[in-house]
């Protein structure tokens, strides 16, 4: 006998039993218990007819895997389960993902409002790359949600934040930002990448779309670039004459309104079907396979994330090489009292630090590391570091950079799994080798 899926939100499983089971049940031909990777282009179709529906999207199916694919499909399901929303579009990448989100509610010469303090990939996809496609980003500082307001203009079509931003451990007061997006008609979206669905919540606070670089914290072993969009479902698209895409003829689909014809599921159907389909950025079904298999170990490892980053944060706060720490696990931070109300079980295992000597001892405290890997990721179980001035925020400006939490003498650690005790020890004698 084969268990009953473990989709059915009404059942009120817990996280835990979700980050293993949701989306996934045994294959039914072989009993295999793990998901397969279905390795695999296209699906037979069982008649002309049958073709022509999961053409006409009139039927749910499997046609060709840039639009669909049945492994990627379970972590689409898993992740759409976890944030609680209503359908989720896996793609080949977090940048992807955010392509994926804008071409769904933008047209040419449209705005949004950005976040000034985003990891600094997203600024650069934002400020100069959708440039391209006549996409304004307009970066405030959100500290003030005010800021956000009065920014408005009439061709703004949403607002995008991350939760908790990558890398300062800058947290967004998302329940007052998702009433000023409410107000303005328009979807805000939330990164919630260095937080996942187990630190943070963002549907519970209002926010419309989530959207993940799930090469992070979800797939967790650095193995797989990947990207996801989750919808809540809960955004009305036909509520102002601003998402044409969503809420209008489609022609190439014989004039179908998405927003009429599916609903609550409107975007992550059009993600699918003319986001995959035009933009081509799927995920590969044995990313999805890693991705999940991250998933099923998601509560513990963000646990353990979350308590070495605070042991770590505590020790460097009092350690005579470091002139200051941004983790909002320390009662010093500015944004404690948020990343206690928005992400009650840990502030992440992400933050920054400064040393003491600036650009050049920060250079060597990375390069003395030895548990620590220097390199450009984070959301590893292995403890990485990296200078940001120096590497993901170099295309930036120096004021960019700045506002970014990225300045010359600024760390960003990305606390891994080892033992704790490892962990500060190899900070300290690089900290101490660096500033001699
Ligand atoms: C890494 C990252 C991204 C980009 O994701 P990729 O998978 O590298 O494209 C976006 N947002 C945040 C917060 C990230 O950390």
């Amino acid at each position: 006998m084969s268990p009953k899926p473990i989709n059915d939100k009404s059942q009120n499983y817990g996280f835990e039993t979700r980050m293993i089971h949701a989306g996934a049940q045994p294959e039914p031909i072989t009993g295999a218990r793990q998901t397969p990777i279905h390795q695999n282009t296209s699906y037979v179709f069982h008649d002309a007819d049958h073709a022509a529906s999961l053409f006409n999207l009139q039927t749910f199916g499997f046609i060709y895997s840039r639009l669909t694919n049945p492994t990627v499909a379970v972590l689409e399901e898993r992740i759409a389960n976890l944030e609680d929303g209503r359908g989720a579009t896996c793609c080949a990448s977090g940048h992807a993902a955010q392509i994926l989100t804008f071409f769904a509610i933008m047209e040419p010469g449209d705005s949004f409002i950005a976040s000034n303090r985003l990891y600094g990939g997203s600024i650069t996809q934002f400020g100069k790359t959708f440039k391209k496609f006549d996409w304004q980003a307009t970066f405030v500082d959100v500290d003030d949600p005010e800021n956000v307001r009065n920014a408005l203009t009439p061709n703004c079509k949403a607002i995008f934040v991350e939760s908790l931003a990558n890398p300062g451990g800058v947290v967004s007061d998302l329940e007052s930002l998702s009433e000023i997006a409410r107000d303005a008609g328009v979807p805000l979206i939330v990164d919630n990448t260095m937080a996942t669905p187990y630190l943070c919540r963002p549907f519970e606070w209002g926010a419309d779309l989530v959207v993940h670089s799930t090469t992070k914290f979800l797939s967790g072993n650095g193995t797989s670039v990947g990207g996801c969009v989750v919808d809540s479902g809960r955004f009305n698209w036909a509520q102002n004459d601003k998402f044409t895409g969503l809420a209008a003829p489609e022609p190439a689909y014989h004039g179908l309104n998405f927003y009429e014809s599916f609903g609550d599921m409107a975007f992550t159907t059009h993600a699918h079907a003319v986001g995959l389909r035009d933009l081509g950025s799927t995920m590969a079904p044995m990313n999805a396979f890693h991705t999940l298999l991250g998933c099923e170990t998601l509560a513990l490892r963000m646990e353990r994330h979350c308590e070495n980053a605070r042991k770590v944060a505590e020790f460097l706060e009092s350690h005579p090489n470091v002139a200051w720490v941004s983790s909002a696990a320390l009662p010093s931070s500015p944004y404690y009292e948020l990343a206690r109300k928005y992400m009650p079980k840990g502030a992440g295992a992400v933050f920054t630090f400064g040393v003491k000597g600036g650009y050049d001892v920060g250079i060597k405290v990375v390069d003395n590391c030895e548990i620590f890997s220097h390199l450009a990721n984070i959301g590893d179980a292995k403890s990485l570091i990296l200078h940001p001035a120096s590497t993901t925020h170099r295309q930036l400006t120096e004021e960019q950079r700045i506002a970014a939490g990225a300045g010359p003498d600024v760390i960003r650690l990305s606390v891994g799994l080892e033992t704790i005790d490892d962990i500060t020890a190899d900070l300290d004698q690089a900290l101490r080798a660096a500033s001699n």
